[in-house]
């Protein structure tokens, strides 16, 4: 398989850890001298550019969040005049004050390359067709991919999304290869192949490449079988980019994260400790080579590990395991850390498909108590209670080793817990 850039992607640690220190100091030199945000920040902590001699010496820093990037609404947080500025896109902004992000000429160089470094991990070469359904807006999803494609020398074609009927004609005619889209839409595709009487087999369909959403191994399963092709995940995350910060290579086992140009720690998103290598945690990173407007310690609110074991393609780029969440969603029952998402990749692992669930937590005398309503279908309402008694001590059991608190397991009728999440949350906390 070919790598895109070998002289970074092949790094060694010790030299890749060196080039990071000596981007992050330039980094945090720059943003120090010229964004009113991070020198208000660093003043705050007693923290001085120069003091920065290692990597661990990041941990001393505030977080940027989200709220932080709204309220620097305009240009706040931009560490170039504007007219060095090439590029400027920006989230929607609901509710509150969208995010405005900003790209110097050099940052879109480096947005090029990063996404043709991931398109390249996951088999993209000069001779394929792929087609872009991702929004060219204001949203950073379609353009960090686009320029990428070209880079490669691949032909791309910018459809944007909606008009299915006409993607899947554009799909058949221009034998598109690879398709771009978020998981959700590649499913609305599939869909609108069977309602037009259209084989995927009769396509020249070879890969997906889907981010933009958070999604399952079993939704992997479902697409690649119905598009007949295969699925790969990539990390895009607008305040830092957008597509390119991480990507999967064939192997599947993680996303590989340019970290020489994104700096990630895991932390403990309740307590903002830094987590060791392996743990689960939200992701938080460090914008190391971005002129515009970089980011020191962004709470990206993704939950994820970080995954340093060698990986048979020989990229040395640690990988960001499958996005298992939102950190706004954690919740703490007993003192422990839960993420709801982890209870649905548990049932899914054990039934092969993700039941609709929900987590009821509330406080006994003095005592958390977590039950986990589950939807079962008809076929595993069993009428032996001995049967059923088993099957949910065994389901305990593995709920209780997956999340670390024995729950109360309690299986409910089909469609008695509705997908939708307004009128019925993941999560009902009676605590509050
Ligand atoms: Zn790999």
């Amino acid at each position: 398989m070919a790598i895109f850039d070998s002289d970074a992607e092949l790094l060694e640690r010790r030299f890749m850890a060196q080039l990071q220190l000596e981007r992050l100091q330039a980094t945090l030199h720059r943003v120090y001298k010229n964004v009113k945000f991070y020198k208000r920040k660093f003043d705050e902590v007693g923290f001085l550019p120069e003091d920065c001699q290692s990597l661990e010496e990041l941990a001393r820093l505030p977080f940027t969040t989200r709220q932080d990037l709204a309220h620097s609404y305009p240009y706040e947080m931009f560490a170039v005049p504007l007219r060095e500025v090439v590029r400027i896109h920006s989230s929607t902004g609901s509710p509150g004050a969208p995010i405005v992000m900003g790209y110097t000429a050099r940052d879109l160089r480096h947005w090029a390359k990063l996404a043709a470094r991931v398109l390249t991990a996951a088999g993209v070469d000069r001779d394929d067709v792929v087609q872009v359904t991702l929004s060219y807006g204001l949203l950073t999803s379609a353009f960090g991919i686009h320029y990428g494609v070209e880079l490669l020398g691949a032909s791309v074609i910018p459809t944007g999304p909606g008009s299915t009927a006409r993607q899947v004609g554009i799909m058949r005619d221009y034998r598109t290869t690879v398709l771009v889209s978020t998981p959700s839409y590649a499913q609305v595709l599939a869909d609108q192949m069977e309602a037009m009487g259209v084989d995927p087999k009769s396509l020249h369909l070879k890969l997906a490449l889907l981010a933009g959403e958070p999604w399952t191994e079993a939704q992997r399963r479902e697409i690649e079988s119905r598009l007949y092709l295969t699925a790969l995940d990539h990390y895009a995350l607008s305040e830092a980019m957008g597509p390119g910060v991480a990507g999967e290579c064939e192997h599947r086992r993680g996303m590989h994260i340019n970290e020489d140009h994104f700096l990630p720690e895991i932390i403990d998103p309740i307590t903002g400790a830094p987590l060791p290598a392996g743990e689960l945690g939200e992701l938080v990173l460090t914008t190391i080579t971005k002129e515009a407007a970089p980011l020191v310690r962004f709470r990206t609110g993704d939950l994820c590990r970080l995954l340093y074991e060698p990986c048979p393609c020989g990229r040395t780029l640690p990988r960001l395991s499958r996005i298992q969440g939102r950190s706004d969603a954690v919740v703490i029952v007993k003192g422990v850390n839960i993420y709801p998402s982890r209870v649905g990749q548990i049932l899914a692992g054990l039934q092969g498909e993700e039941p609709a669930y929900q987590l009821v937590i509330g406080r006994e005398g003095h005592l958390d108590f977590l039950e986990v309503k589950i939807e079962v279908r008809e076929g595993l309402f069993f009428d032996q209670m001995k049967v059923q008694r088993e099957f949910l001590q065994s389901l305990t059991r593995k709920l209780a080793q997956g999340i670390g608190v024995s729950p109360r397991v309690k299986l409910v009728e089909p469609h008695s817990i509705s997908r939708e999440a307004e009128t019925s949350p993941l999560v009902i906390d009676l605590r509050k």
